[in-house]
């Protein structure tokens, strides 16, 4: 059962038909909601079906732990094999969100008006944010399904060391299948982490970060609340970057903020109320640079994000937007002038 699961993701590769139906999609876009139907199909198409083929991986891996002979000596391919295919399910996801991380970058940069070289950087920014995410999570959920089954292994050994002396003796069948239903029943009393774990699924691991006590700890997810994070979250932060990139690539020194969805009310955030209410000429606006933002005393988009503002993960619904011509102009004459302040009245640092 086990050697089934080597070859198992490369048939979640996106085909070539559904790569062109999501293009075909992404060039009619005129709007970022219609580029986040692809991200849905994606979702729905590709990784849930993935996921879902994970989870039984590991299922399947703890389960051969738990119902193995007792002198497992198989335990060693077991690993091997949940190594091999975690390792093709990373790849394949990789693979797979690399090519819908171009189409959408490519539509977001096109309804924006940037150029390709705009959309080469906010693509390398999606795939390196998403690599970083599943890479963590990946090897942490390796480590920890090959430390649990190792650990079932020792446990198995222990309680079973008069049985196995015996049994090289020999004649003990009858015992040992005996012997077997009580482990299984007693590892399940003895590690009800791992019925919970099969039961709930939650075997991916964040990496570990300090909590508020100061100790390490680390969260855990069911794998589709994972991927979901992992690849919806940063496609869907697409217009934001792109807005942003396009805007510093092009040395304009303001976005516009704005509540793109109104679909949905994001629970009270003080920072975008904050930005609501920081108007010039009747506009919300964040500052390109650190620089803008001391001499127009309004946040940065770094700021914002900081604050936890522009957050998809928090729920909120608000954007960034290019500002109008007129606007750029205003507030580059500000800054022109608090540069030509600063060269009459230099300021020690
Ligand atoms: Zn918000």
């Amino acid at each position: 059962m086990a050697k089934n699961y080597k070859l198992l993701f490369q048939k979640f590769d996106v085909t070539p038909q559904d790569e062109a139906k999501y293009n075909e999609i992404i060039s009619r876009a005129t709007t970022f909601d219609e580029i986040e139907q692809v991200i849905n199909l994606f979702m729905k198409d590709y990784v849930l079906r993935m996921n879902a083929s994970l989870n039984n991986l590991i299922a399947d891996t703890l389960n051969i732990a738990l119902s193995s002979e007792l002198m497992n000596k198989e335990l060693l391919t077991v690993e091997n094999t949940f190594i091999f295919s975690s390792n093709a399910y990373e790849n394949t996801l990789k693979a797979n969100y690399a090519i819908i991380a171009d189409l959408v970058s490519g539509g977001a940069a096109d309804i924006i008006g940037s150029n390709p070289k705009v959309q080469k950087m906010i693509t390398e920014k999606l795939i390196s944010e998403f690599n970083a995410r599943i890479e963590g999570a990946m090897a942490n959920t390796r480590a920890d399904v090959l430390n649990y089954t190792r650990k079932l292994q020792r446990e198995m050994i222990i309680r079973n060391r008069q049985l196995m002396l015996m049994n090289e003796i020999g004649g003990m069948e009858g015992a040992i299948a005996r012997e077997k239903l009580m482990f299984e029943q007693n590892m399940l009393k003895k590690f009800p982490q791992l019925e919970k774990m099969l039961k709930d699924g939650r075997v991916l691991k964040s990496r570990t970060f300090l909590n508020s006590a100061g100790n390490e700890t680390f969260r855990t997810y069911t794998l589709d609340d994972y991927t979901e994070m992992s690849v919806s979250e940063t496609l869907k932060n697409v217009d934001r970057d792109s807005v942003e990139f396009t805007a510093k690539y092009l040395n304009e020194p303001v976005v516009e903020f704005y509540l793109r969805d109104h679909r949905n009310v994001e629970e009270a955030n003080p920072s975008c109320e904050h930005i609501m209410q920081s108007t010039l000429w009747g506009v919300p606006l964040l500052a390109t640079s650190q620089h803008v933002a001391n001499v127009l005393k309004i946040w940065s988009v770094d700021r914002a994000r900081a604050e936890h503002s522009l957050e998809i993960s928090r729920h909120c619904r608000h954007s960034i937007k290019r500002a109008s011509d007129e606007i750029i102009n205003k507030v580059n004459k500000l800054v022109n002038i608090a540069g030509l302040t600063d060269q009459v009245y230099p300021v020690e640092v």
